[in-house]
């Protein structure tokens, strides 16, 4: 298949169950076009107050579930729930493992509570967590599966544990930033559709391959269809009430809730607010990277483009300057967190090259083609 470029942002054909217009420009442009001209916001902010009213308690229980990871998004969906429509959110943080996790997090979890939030720590077994990482790195590319899945489905357990069904994540991210449309349209989400959107349809349970009787796999255990039927939750996304920006999630967050942003950039892109709370996430789009040859700073730049942020051509300065970039300064603890060799890690590497849009320099995956041409 040829490569494709959008017209409009910068972003690949390469990207899964993203498409394109007659015009070459790509979903997540078309959306983002639809925002601002089609999608009638106040009578979606309407369809979230009313779900607020059905849901709030009157004797300040909770009432509402916030996955929130102290960054940037979470930090402000909370926390404008809480003052806009009067919620009681209980906030769910999944930890990352400690050989991965980072110093930025723990300050900005501690920020985000210390400003009045109630939230439950979950640790998931780490060494399930950490075997289920390892072998989702072998096998599929994906460098965080284990924490990953325990994001999607441990908030939804959790819910139910309390007798709260509703349960309130950021954003979708399959419409805002290319991929899916199924979602765009549709105030509430399937625990089926969280499986073949957000998991690839993959039982996780079988990446902890050790497994034995009598382990512990509660928080990867989807919910028993008994406990849905039983429970009814209602499973959202900020993104379909409110028009999804970014920037000014982070300029919220940093005002509302004391975010603090990295000193420099993170490795492979130039901004430095966004997705600090664990080393893997570096790895993640270097992986992104590797399997369909756009990087962070390319996820960047369209959702800057979109926003109308940054102009096409700077865009494609910033991905040529930052968008290969391995993560070399946290090599050592990914060989630690994978226990691997330099050499059994670099051999994952090399397998998920994408080799027709790749090729090795110097002993690094750069990009065949150039973007400006295509
Ligand atoms: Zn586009």
């Amino acid at each position: 298949m040829e490569l494709q470029i959008c017209k409009k942002c910068l972003m690949l054909s390469t990207r899964p169950r993203l498409t394109f217009n007659a015009e070459g420009v790509c979903s997540a442009c078309e959306w983002s076009e639809e925002k601002h001209s089609m999608v009638d916001w106040g009578k979606r902010e309407l369809e979230l107050r009313e779900l607020c009213d059905r849901y709030r308690s009157d004797n300040g229980q909770f009432d509402v579930i916030v996955p929130a990871s102290g960054g940037k998004d979470s930090s402000m969906v909370a926390h404008r729930l809480k003052t806009q429509y009067g919620m009681h959110p209980l906030c769910v943080n999944i930890s990352h493992h400690p050989l991965v996790n980072t110093e930025m997090n723990e300050i900005n979890l501690n920020n985000f509570v210390n400003h009045g939030f109630s939230m439950i720590r979950i640790y998931p077994n780490p060494v399930i967590e950490r075997e289920m990482d390892r072998n989702g790195l072998i096998d599929y590319g994906q460098p965080y599966m284990g924490w990953m899945a325990a994001m999607l489905l441990a908030p939804i357990k959790i819910g139910m544990r309390f007798g709260i069904p509703f349960i309130m994540y950021g954003e979708e991210g399959e419409v805002e930033y290319g991929g899916s449309l199924e979602l765009k349209n549709s105030m509430l989400y399937s625990l089926e559709q969280t499986k073949r959107l957000y998991l690839s349809d993959i039982d996780v349970k079988k990446l902890y391959k050790s497994a034995t009787e009598g382990d512990g796999f509660s928080w990867w255990e989807a919910p028993s269809e008994e406990e849905i039927e039983q429970v009814k939750p209602a499973v959202a996304h900020w993104s379909y009430f409110h028009n999804w920006n970014s920037n000014e999630n982070y300029r919220y967050a940093r005002d509302h809730v004391g975010l603090q942003s990295k000193p420099c950039n993170s490795v492979g892109t130039y901004n430095a607010f966004a997705q600090t709370d664990s080393i893997l996430y570096s790895l993640h789009t270097y992986f992104m990277y590797l399997k369909f040859g756009f990087g962070r700073c390319s996820q960047d730049v369209c959702i800057d483009i979109r926003s109308g942020e940054l102009s096409r051509e700077a865009g494609i300065d910033l991905i040529k300057q930052y968008d290969e970039a391995y993560p070399e300064e946290y090599e050592e603890r990914y060989l630690q967190y994978y226990n691997m060799t330099r050499d059994e890690f670099y051999a994952v590497i090399d397998k998920w090259a994408n080799k027709e849009l790749l090729e090795k320099r110097n002993g690094r995956w750069t990009k065949k083609f150039d973007i400006a041409k295509l």
